[in-house]
């Protein structure tokens, strides 16, 4: 995990984080046989596969230490987080709830440029949806 986010967490509590097939394929490759699924993934009314939580955490966070266990194979969107799509606003912005944005993006063109992948990324998840 990033010095940054040390001791933190704050964006692994009650995660309504996205999964794409490709997060899911990753995630249940990298684990014991045991994991399935459905002890990591749900279905929104909406189609979309989202990662659950366990007493108001991600299923994959330590609370005790604070840390990801699945760090190296973690959904795409936490790879982008703090990044986020805003739909209403119909642009990207920083996620209040995370308290190091800057440290984290200090790059405006990289900002801009994951921003792009955001977007590819959400219209994927829309259009998976859409064909399951
Ligand atoms: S991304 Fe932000 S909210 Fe998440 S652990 Fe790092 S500093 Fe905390
Ligand atoms: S997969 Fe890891 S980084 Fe993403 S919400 Fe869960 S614990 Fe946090």
């Amino acid at each position: 995990m990033k010095d940054i986010c040390k001791d933190c967490g704050k964006c692994c509590i009650e995660t309504e984080m996205l999964l794409s097939s490709y997060d899911i394929d990753r995630i249940k490759n990298d684990n014991p046989k045991h994991l399935k699924i459905a002890n990591f993934a749900r279905k929104t009314e909406e189609g979309f596969n989202q990662l659950i939580n366990v007493k108001g955490y991600c299923v994959f966070f330590d609370s005790d230490v604070k840390l990801c266990t699945i760090y190296d194979v973690r959904p795409q969107g936490c790879r982008f987080y703090p990044l986020i799509y805003d739909s209403d606003k119909k642009h990207c912005i920083f996620d209040e709830e995370c308290p190091k944005p800057k440290l984290l993006y200090p790059d405006k063109e990289i900002a801009a440029n994951t921003c792009k992948e955001i977007k590819i990324f959400l219209e994927n998840q829309i259009l998976f949806a859409k064909l399951e």
